[in-house]
């Protein structure tokens, strides 16, 4: 595509996408009696409008038949998880059998170690990213030292060469080699939450299995922002939240991927609850757990719909729309906003302005981070005062996602108009 920076191309680009319909399917905060710059949906999703009638639905269900409602109603609750297999398996490219909806992403993150970190005296490391999402950290923490290591010992955190910002391919497949004796697990975020990197999972994952060790993803940034094929790229667990680019709400229920190399191994060790039992017999009270086949078998709980009706009303969305046609236009919105924060770095160079998101588009999805040292907070505030919603994160980075679903062009026209304005302003200081 040939970009321009004009309001004219931008509008040009709105008229002939054919998802620009999307966008009407959701509230927008307002600012000024007008819609919001929405730029956060790596953070929190918008609310589709559909989300009202999808939980109104349930709390007449209730309202009608109590206890009932767990065999009655549209969608009797004793099945409700199952809704969501088929559908959430599609955005991380996975067989249904091979995803369930439960829980929280922590909290799959430590089901999911129980059951993939096995650490033995000798092969007991984690791989990760150096700086990752702070619940990632502790979570890895808590695991090896519950297995009894130190974590300064058995955790190797991958970091960026000297000068560098995001992570290269090939070091992180060196460092893979060098540790693989000792590695029992290899735990990644699919995109990185700081710097939007897409990391290479296919020949990650196979990298970690040469070296004997397990590969587990966490897709919190990934899912529903990049097209990943879980069960191709034979990763062996993954999990992810569903309020950030899933649109799902506050809290809303996560997602877990177990490969059905495992989902069916009833001996794999994991902790146990009822909704994970052998569902023909769930019933019957009896003693000795019997696990569901597939990732079902790791859920602890009956689902909470209440949460998750949202998820419904927005998966559904996904649905209709697919994977590779958002991705599609994500590759060319995103392009657009590359496009024009690098006509701005060469007007302003004095600014300090550096994007740490990888320029290639299959090293990315849609996030863009921007490092402002000095003047980030008062071009943020600037931001802000003009109704963008972005991401500040300490000291010096604005993060924005322009989201295929719901974002225009024409909003990443004046978003880095704005920008524009702000180093205009602080420039002739
Ligand atoms: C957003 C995010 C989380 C949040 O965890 P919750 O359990 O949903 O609060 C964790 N990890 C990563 C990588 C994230 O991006």
């Amino acid at each position: 595509m040939h970009y321009q920076n004009s309001l004219d191309f931008a509008k040009k680009c709105d008229a002939q996408d054919v998802l620009a319909p999307y966008r009407n399917e959701f509230h927008f905060p307002q600012h000024q009696n007008q819609n919001c710059y929405y730029f956060t949906g790596n953070s929190l999703g918008l609310m589709p409008k559909k989300v009202r009638a999808y939980v109104e639905t349930e709390l007449k269900s209730w309202e009608t038949y109590g206890v009932e409602g767990h065999f009655e109603g549209p969608n009797p609750w004793m099945h409700y998880h199952k809704l969501f297999s088929e559908k959430a398996a599609k955005i991380v490219g996975a067989k249904p059998l091979e995803v369930v909806v439960m829980n929280t992403l922590t909290t799959n993150l430590h089901l999911l170690m129980v059951s993939f970190y096995r650490p033995s005296a000798t092969r007991y490391k984690i791989i990760m990213e150096g700086g990752a999402f702070p619940s990632d950290q502790y979570a890895v923490e808590s695991q090896v030292k519950f297995h009894g290591f130190i974590p300064d010992d058995a955790i190797i955190e991958l970091v960026p060469r000297e000068g560098e910002v995001h992570l290269r391919h090939d070091d992180i497949l060196q460092a893979i080699q060098e540790n693989g004796a000792e590695t029992a697990l290899l735990m990644l975020g699919g995109v990185n939450y700081y710097t939007g990197q897409w990391f290479n999972m296919p020949e990650i994952t196979q990298a970690g299995h040469d070296v004997g060790a397990v590969v587990g993803f966490d897709l919190a940034h990934a899912a529903g922002n990049v097209p990943v094929q879980l069960h191709d790229w034979n990763v062996d667990f993954a999990c992810w939240c569903s309020y950030k680019y899933l649109n799902s709400g506050p809290g809303g229920p996560a997602g877990v991927f177990v490969h059905e190399r495992h989902a069916n191994n009833p001996a794999l060790p994991r902790f146990a609850g009822w909704w994970g039992h052998d569902e023909s017999e769930r019933f019957k009270m009896r003693k000795g757990f019997q696990p569901m086949q597939g990732a079902a078998g790791w859920q602890l709980s009956n689902a909470q719909v209440m949460a998750m009706a949202p998820h419904l009303a927005s998966l559904d969305l996904f649905d209709q729309v697919g994977m590779p046609a958002l991705r599609a236009k994500s590759e060319q919105l995103t392009g657009y906003l590359a496009f024009l924060l690098a006509e701005l770095q060469h007007k302003f160079p004095q600014s300090g302005l550096r994007i740490i998101t990888p320029t290639k588009a299959h090293e990315r999805g849609c996030q863009q981070s921007m490092l402002l040292p000095t003047i980030g907070r008062q071009v943020f505030e600037h931001l802000q005062k003009n109704g963008v919603i972005a991401d500040w994160r300490e000291p010096d980075v604005i993060r924005v996602a322009p989201v295929p679903l719901y974002n225009s062009f024409e909003d990443v026209y004046h978003l880095v108009k704005l920008l524009d304005e702000a180093l205009g302003m602080l420039d002739n200081k």
